[in-house]
């Protein structure tokens, strides 16, 4: 096995921009139990709601958890610095 040689001192963290971010929701409603029904991930924050819409038609649930997932890649901040991109960096 070889090891990584890295000659950057300084990353960057940034949304990996070959991987869509994941949006979820999953019912919360309930008085002494949750319904946790579930939207599944989705790549689209719209159908996750038009979800949660369906599922408060279908059962009267107002309250939803949601959740936002991306993925992260370090990248050397020499390498940022030098590529004539727009993107920013998020940390
Ligand atoms: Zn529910």
């Amino acid at each position: 096995m070889s090891r990584a040689l890295f000659r950057y001192k300084e990353f960057t963290t940034r949304q990996d921009p070959m991987t869509e971010p994941e949006y979820a929701a999953v019912c919360v409603s309930g008085e002494t139990e949750s319904c946790l029904e579930r939207s599944g991930h989705r790549i689209d924050p719209v159908i996750v709601d038009e979800w949660m819409r369906k599922h408060m038609t279908e059962t009267g649930h107002l309250n939803y958890r949601r959740t936002f997932v991306d993925f992260a890649e370090l990248v050397p901040t020499a390498q940022l610095n030098s590529a004539p991109t727009s993107e920013v960096p998020t940390a």
